[in-house]
């Protein structure tokens, strides 16, 4: 999608760009050009962003960089936003909507084993503790892809019918600080820039996930549910500690929270509707006692709700409380219920914005688009389309020669990208800002 141009018939792409009801063949060439033109410099971007990886709420060597770009683009800039989140605002010549383009910034505390020439050696503190860290999720890719479509829209400033917000958040992968004793922590990520009003004046909001597991070059995306709405859960169990040898006389908390991990599992399978939507509830960690023979006081679970409806998931959250109660009541132990930090919405595009979207997907992807089935992973992008309609995709990026199936995932020590795909995520989202702009 390298097209040369005449000037002439770039003359006619622009002019199409500020007159087309819908982004067309021609304006899709006028930004084809001004992206294939920043192609080299995004994958500097990304290796340079790769290389210094930062944990969520610690962004300012990216946020720095980010800023410092759109400045030298003309765009107004704003810093701190929502933590370390940067705004720019790209006002076209021409009069019009406010559409906004999202891009999450944050790094994982794991180490990277890619054995690439740029690979992450950054180190960081996460929850007072030193980590390796590493872009495993592939936000440097994002962040790259933006400062791409920023530049190529803003040297089509002049024939820009409205207004793109162009959105750099920190803190999509969690919270930066450790909850109170109350499992609260202050606001983070998309949710805290949105309170921080960035969405003020937008219509509508454009995001993306690059992903190894797709054909390189293809969209995946689906109409309503894409990802889960997620909420972390912590239960902590109390008993009577003991000897081991006389149980009786104690209240045992290690059995009470087995029964308690069991009977949560029934919460899906007997009590939910699942011919609905899927969901899934797992405990990722048992915590409690120190020797054989010693009952301890308490055990303390953590786990994870996962659904794709909102009714469901606030039923699934009341009936984990009761559940859990109950049936540490039933051994006189008592099981109390915490949700969060962690308390994404469902991920939804909705129906009437991706309909509308499609066409100007499908022309800036070369028809590479293809509906995916949901994914139970999260994404606090829903924090933006509780706000305004808002439709997020994936991107798929496999390193060169590898099986998308067997590609390393987002999160593996081993994830990698195909650094070629990146003007073909700065061009998607440019080509839908424009085309929401231009759409009546
Ligand atoms: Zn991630
Ligand atoms: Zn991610």
């Amino acid at each position: 999608m390298r097209n040369s141009l005449t000037a002439l018939s770039l003359a006619a792409a622009l002019a199409s760009i500020a007159h087309a009801q819908t982004l067309d063949a021609a304006g899709l060439q006028a930004i084809d050009a001004a992206v294939s033109a920043v192609a080299p410099k995004m994958v500097q971007w990304r290796r340079d962003i790769h290389a210094h990886p930062e944990l969520s709420g610690q962004e300012v060597r990216t946020a720095q960089l980010v800023a410092e770009h759109l400045r030298r683009l003309g765009l107004e800039v704003q810093t701190g936003v929502g933590g370390t989140g940067v705004v720019g605002t790209l006002r076209g010549g021409l009069p019009g909507k406010v559409v906004a383009l999202r891009a999450d910034m944050d790094a994982l505390p794991m180490p990277e084993k890619t054995g690439l020439p740029f690979a992450s050696k950054a180190k960081g503190s996460y929850l007072g503790k030193e980590v390796p860290v590493a872009h495993s999720c592939g936000h440097d890719a994002h962040v790259a892809m933006l400062m791409g479509a920023a530049e190529a829209l803003a040297g089509l400033r002049a024939q820009l019918p409205g207004t793109v917000k162009f959105i750099f958040q920190p803190a999509e992968e969690g919270a930066p600080v450790e909850a109170d004793e109350h499992g609260k922590v202050p606001s983070f990520g998309a949710k805290a820039m949105v309170e921080a009003g960035v969405l003020k004046d937008v219509q509508a909001i454009y995001g993306l996930h690059i992903t190894a597991n797709l054909p390189s070059g293809m969209a995946g995306y689906r109409s309503g549910p894409l990802m889960a709405g997620s909420d972390s859960i912590t239960i902590h169990v109390e008993g009577k500690g003991g000897h081991g040898s006389s149980p009786w006389s104690a209240i045992d908390p290690v059995v009470a929270a087995s029964q308690v991990v069991l009977g949560l599992q029934t919460v899906v399978s007997r009590q939910l509707n699942i011919s609905k939507e899927p969901a899934v509830i797992t405990i990722g960690s048992i915590q409690g006692g120190t020797r054989y023979n010693i009952i301890p006081d308490n055990v303390e679970l953590l786990g994870t709700l996962r659904t794709f409806d909102e009714g469901m998931r606030q039923d699934a959250l009341q009936r984990i409380v009761t559940t859990a109660e109950s049936i540490a009541a039933s051994s006189g132990a008592k099981a109390k219920v915490r949700f969060g930090p962690v308390a994404y919405p469902v991920t939804t595009n909705p129906a009437a914005l991706t309909e509308a979207s499609l066409p100007a997907l499908k022309l800036a992807m070369g028809g590479k688009a293809m509906v995916i089935p949901k994914v139970s992973g999260s994404e606090d992008f829903s924090e933006f389309q509780k706000v305004v309609p808002g439709f997020f995709y994936f991107l798929g990026a496999p390193p060169k020669g590898v099986d998308f199936a067997k590609a390393p995932p987002n999160h593996s020590p081993q994830f990698d990208i195909d650094e070629d795909q990146l003007p073909t995520g700065a061009r998607s989202l440019a080509a839908l800002a424009v085309d929401f702009l231009r759409r009546p």
